[in-house]
């Protein structure tokens, strides 16, 4: 019997493994697929405080879990396939084995969006890819035109990166302006290498006959003109939908699958379970805030508990 479960391993779920270990609860974090979560594909976070220099996403996430592990946090490197939370203990169905917790606090966070367009799919590590971090430097990308879809701040980091890599970035956007902030915005717009193509969306990736990317479909909204883009890559970053599928049914979310709290409080409508960063959140998703409502959760989990008398 587990005191504190932690689902997820990104910054919202070591903040509350650091306050609940150092609470003494002993807390067990299960890393799910993608441990250390969506900052492990960034490069460098320029806009956590304390860190004058920027950090890398990566380390950024291990310092949080050798931090976390130093008060006696433990991972397992489980994913959650089903949760009961109809009576407490909870019960978790880990890789097939159970796992029974006083508390959870679900830190599950969110994946990538796809676009849902012809050839996507079957192009996916074949020249279509969700992170220029982890992609960019591949030799097939070397010197070829690249597009990047979007016009948010990931957009923008994406298509900065790839400049290092690609001959032109092609930033595909639906509107004629970006969403990005505006520092971001700026330095994308006054790069010579990235070439913003405004009012157009991707209607195919081509050339899935070929196995490669060779090119993506266009559809200009204002002119309604179609046309073929060259391109060896594409690097979709039309943000992120909560990784909350298996909480369905168990506890309240809104419509896009976010889950709510109480006002005040990270807990959810299930008395003891919790909730803590992207998962939860559309509005702010970022790593110092994941970490806040992370920190929050934990100390949200430890009264309930000692509410419970433990
Ligand atoms: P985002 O801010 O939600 O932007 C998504 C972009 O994709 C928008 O421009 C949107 O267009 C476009 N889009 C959405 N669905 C689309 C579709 N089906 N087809 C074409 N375009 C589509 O997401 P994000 O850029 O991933 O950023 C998420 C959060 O992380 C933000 O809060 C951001 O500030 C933060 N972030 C921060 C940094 C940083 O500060 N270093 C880096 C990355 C992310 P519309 O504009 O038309 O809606």
């Amino acid at each position: 019997m587990e005191k504190v479960v932690i689902i997820g391993s990104g910054c919202a779920g070591w903040t509350a493994a650091l306050y609940t270990a150092r609470a003494d609860l002993k807390p067990l974090v299960l890393s799910g697929r993608q441990p250390g979560g969506l900052l492990t594909t960034t490069s460098i976070v320029e806009n956590l405080p304390g860190f004058p220099e920027g950090v890398d996403g990566y380390e950024l996430m291990t310092r949080m879990q050798k931090q976390a592990e130093r008060f006696g946090a433990r991972a397992s490197f489980g994913t959650v396939e089903a949760a009961d939370f109809s009576q407490r203990p909870f019960s978790l169905n880990v890789d097939g084995e159970t796992v029974q917790a006083e508390t959870v606090i679900i830190a599950t966070g969110a994946s990538h969006r796809h676009l849902g367009v012809p050839g996507e799919d079957l192009l996916e590590t074949k020249g279509v890819t969700y992170c220029a971090t982890c992609d960019g430097a591949l030799p097939v990308f070397r010197n070829q035109p690249l597009v990047v879809v979007g016009g948010g701040d990931s957009a923008c980091e994406e298509a900065t990166y790839l400049t290092r890599f690609g001959s032109v970035v092609h930033l595909v956007h639906r509107r004629d302006s970006l969403r990005a902030s505006k520092i971001m915005a700026e330095r994308v717009l006054a790069h010579p290498k990235i070439k913003p193509v405004w009012n157009s969306a991707v209607t195919e990736v081509l050339d899935p006959a070929q196995d490669k990317v060779t090119g993506v479909k266009l559809k200009d909204f204002k002119t309604g003109a179609e046309t073929i883009l060259n391109c060896a890559g594409v690097f979709i970053a039309i943000g992120h939908g909560p990784n909350t599928g298996i909480f369905k049914d168990q506890i309240k979310m809104d419509e896009n699958g976010f889950i709510l709290h109480s006002l005040g409080s990270t807990m959810t409508n299930v008395p003891g379970v919790f909730v803590a960063g992207d998962c939860s959140d559309h509005i702010y998703r970022q790593a110092i805030t994941s970490a806040g409502a992370g920190c929050a959760a934990g100390i949200d989990a430890e009264r309930f508990l000692a509410a419970q008398n433990h």
